[in-house]
Order: C-alpha cells, then structure tokens, then sequence
C-alpha cells in the first residue's frame, strides 16, 4: 500500500480529498504495537462533523476527518493479541486506553491518557491528534481494548447499513435514553430529528417506552419520523411546547428528556431561523416532569468561534437552572461511552429487533470523493445520513 486518500479539513465549508501516506503502527513519534490498521469499509458524516464544517469546533488544517468507522483488520502490531488479519470491526469514536482510572471504570468517553489537552480522545477532531477515518485506511491504537469484532463477517456485510451506525450515534442516542431514564411505559420529548434524535427514538422504542415526541423546525427530518410511527413536534409552530405536548401526551410534561441538538440550537416559533445556544436545556428544563431526568448526547463546547455572543464563544449559557434545581431534574453530559452499549446494539440488529432503522436514519452510501458535497447537503438539514463507502464495498 502506497497512499491514503483521505478527506482533509482546508478551512470552514472547504474540504477536499487528497493522497496522504499510508498509516504506519506509530502516534506522535510513538510505536504502537498494541495499534491495527484498519482498511475502512464504511465511515459516517455526523453533526459532530458539522460543527467542524462550519467552523465552529476548530481542528487544525489538514485534519483528516471522521470518527464514525467500521473496518477490516489489514495489518496487526505485535502486541495485539485478539484480532485478527481479516477481522471485520466496529470503532468507537472514543480514544480510549483500557488502562486509566475512567477507562478501567467503564468511561471510555474520559480516557486520560490518550490527548494531553484533555480528558477525552477521538479520531478526527482536535482531541489527542488521532487520524480520522474518512479515508481508505486509518490506524487504531489499544485495538483489543476499543474495537468490537463481528461474530460472523458474511452475516455483518448484509446488515452492514445498519451496523455501521454502531461505531456512533447509535450507542449514542440508545447512552442519551437509558441516562434519560427511558423504560417500558415512559414518555419520551427529544429534542432534534438530525441522525442521533433518529437514533434516539429508535432505542426509546427498543427500551419500551410508551410514547415517544420528536421535535424539530426541520420538516422534511420530522416526516422521516412520523412515517415510521413517532409523533412530532414542528417547533415553527407559535403555540408553547407545553401544549404541544399535552395535545399529544395529555400532560404537558414527559418522564425524560433528550437534547439531541447542541450548542447549535435555534429557537421557537417566531425565532425558529435564530441561534440560541440554550433553546433545548430551557425547554427541557420546562417539559420534563419534576424528579424526570435529562440526557445530553448534543454537543457544548468551552470555546465556539461562531458563537453568537461573548458568552457563547465561551461556553457559557444563559440556564433556567433555578428551575431545573427546583424540579431536582437530574442531567447527564458528555460523549457517549459507545463501548458500554455497541455488543448489545450489534445483536439487537442481527436478531431483527431494530428493524427499520436504515430507513429512518435514509442510508445514504457516497464514495470518498462525494463527501465535501455530502458535509454541504447535510448542513442544509437533509434528512439524509450520508455514510462513505471508500473502497466501493457496500455497493458491490
Ligand atoms: P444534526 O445537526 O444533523 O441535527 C440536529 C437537529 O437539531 C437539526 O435537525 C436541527 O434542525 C435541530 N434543532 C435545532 N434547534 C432545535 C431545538 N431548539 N429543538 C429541537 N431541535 C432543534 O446533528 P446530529 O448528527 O443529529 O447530532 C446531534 C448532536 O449530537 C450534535 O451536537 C452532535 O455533535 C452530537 N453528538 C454527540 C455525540 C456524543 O457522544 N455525545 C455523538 C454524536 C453526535
Ligand atoms: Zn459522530
Ligand atoms: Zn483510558
């Protein structure tokens, strides 16, 4: 193997895809002999690539993006001792050791030891340097610790449309749902109809819950929704969230509340067009019953260039948290752990328990040299989920 083609970030709503070298077994100088290097089958363009795309979650040029991977074992280091040349594998977007306090506790979305700057890795952003994977190749380090090997690789390559979501936003809108408190006979409010809302609620449905509300100002996102059976919320709508809900549930209060959103939030109603970074918290903190809990999947950051005031750029929210503290709401942040969840998501879709979930997340396959348009059509709010075939291996 010569080349990588990879696809590099140049600037905001600018990417290209060039021939970069080869993986080697190495990381910042380092030999990584626990590594692998993967021949990528499938890799996604998530909204956390989005946020990269424009700009505002900085990662330096010529970054290779791409976090959300599943692959094929070509090249093992000598110290990896489960896997196997030939091994088909889903990677966790997380970066994660095995061996530091958080990973040794199952909280691999807080590994300390693979990005100096911070206590979080992973591939493709600014977190610890680690290549991306929308390329043809990418290398993988602590690989008996992060990936998951398919059981049978015949039998992945015909669910690999929906298998391919398990690197991510599956495990991450099931991770947003079971910290929401979502179980059978529940009623659910996510926030956001983008890929990882969509996963939500298809692991709200998996977790049994009785009913389960999609909001978004996206109607072609929230028809996907409600023509596989969810009710949804159109957020240009004037009329409160509260009623909205009530008119659905019969109490403008749900049991648990997901923010598959983010920093990027926009408003209600008459301010549907307009940024406003804590539209879902506030709203959540208003339509989950007292006592209820929140997950938070969607993505705040500490710096945000594009952000729409001084507060902003920082970080900093204007919370309804008197309110929210008053309900003893309980909230739970950060990446998703992927690798507490991925093997029971990996067998629930090869028994047919998600059945559907290629057509509601509508699969999209492009190949490596379609993805700067891909980023573009999905950051106009597509109810697409694009996923790069770099090798022609899922259209063949
Ligand atoms: P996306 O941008 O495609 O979807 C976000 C959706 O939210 C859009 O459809 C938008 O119209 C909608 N929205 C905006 N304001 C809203 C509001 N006030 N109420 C309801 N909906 C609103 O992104 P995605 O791929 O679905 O990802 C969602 C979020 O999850 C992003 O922030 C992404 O970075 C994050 N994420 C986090 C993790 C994690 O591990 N925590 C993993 C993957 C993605
Ligand atoms: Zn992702
Ligand atoms: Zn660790």
């Amino acid at each position: 193997m010569s080349g990588n083609r990879s696809v590099t970030y140049v600037g905001p709503y600018n990417l290209q895809v060039e021939q970069l070298d080869y993986p080697k077994l190495e990381h910042r100088g380092r030999k990584l002999e626990h590594g692998v290097i993967l021949k990528v089958v499938s890799t996604n363009i998530c909204g956390s690539d989005q946020h990269i795309y424009r700009g505002r979650f900085t990662v330096p040029q010529g970054t290779v993006l791409g976090h959300e991977i599943t692959g094929e074992v070509i090249e093992a280091g000598r110290d990896v001792e489960m896997l196997q040349v030939g091994d088909l594998v889903s990677v966790p977007f997380n970066v994660a050791c095995g061996r530091c306090r958080n990973c040794k506790e199952g909280h691999t979305d807080v590994c300390e030891t693979v990005n100096p700057d911070a206590s979080v890795g992973a591939y493709g952003f600014d977190l610890g340097g680690w290549a991306g994977g929308q390329a043809e190749y990418v290398l993988v380090p602590y690989a008996d610790w992060n990936l998951l090997k398919f059981p049978d690789t015949a039998q992945a390559m015909e669910k690999i449309h929906d298998l391919t979501l398990i690197s991510d936003i599956l495990p991450t809108g099931y991770h947003g749902c079971v910290s929401a408190g979502v179980s059978p006979g529940t009623t659910v409010y996510i926030a956001g109809a983008g890929p990882v809302g969509r996963c939500a609620a298809a692991s709200a449905r998996l977790l049994g819950a009785a009913c389960i509300i999609i909001g978004d100002q996206n109607p072609e996102r929230l028809q996907v929704l409600s023509a596989a059976g969810y009710e949804t919320i159109d957020l240009r709508n004037d009329a409160p969230l509260r009623d909205q809900i009530e008119h659905i549930v019969g109490t403008p209060e749900v049991d648990c509340g997901v923010d598959a959103v983010g920093f990027e939030a926009h408003g209600y109603g008459d301010t549907a067009t307009a940024e406003q970074p804590a539209a879902v918290l506030n709203a959540l903190f208003d339509v989950v019953r007292a006592r209820g809990k929140i997950g938070v999947p969607g993505i705040y950051e500490p710096t945000d260039p594009g952000g729409v005031d001084a507060d902003a750029k920082q970080g900093r929210l204007h919370l309804d948290w008197g309110k929210a503290w008053l309900k003893s709401i309980q909230v739970m942040t950060g990446m998703a752990p992927v690798a507490n969840y991925n093997r029971q998501l990996t067998q629930a879709i090869l028994w047919d328990r998600m059945p559907y979930l290629r057509q509601t997340l509508n699969i999209d396959v492009i190949t490596l040299d379609e993805a700067p348009d891909g980023y573009a059509e999905f950051d106009k709010g597509s109810p697409k989920k694009f996923v790069i075939d770099p090798h022609g291996l899922l259209t063949a």
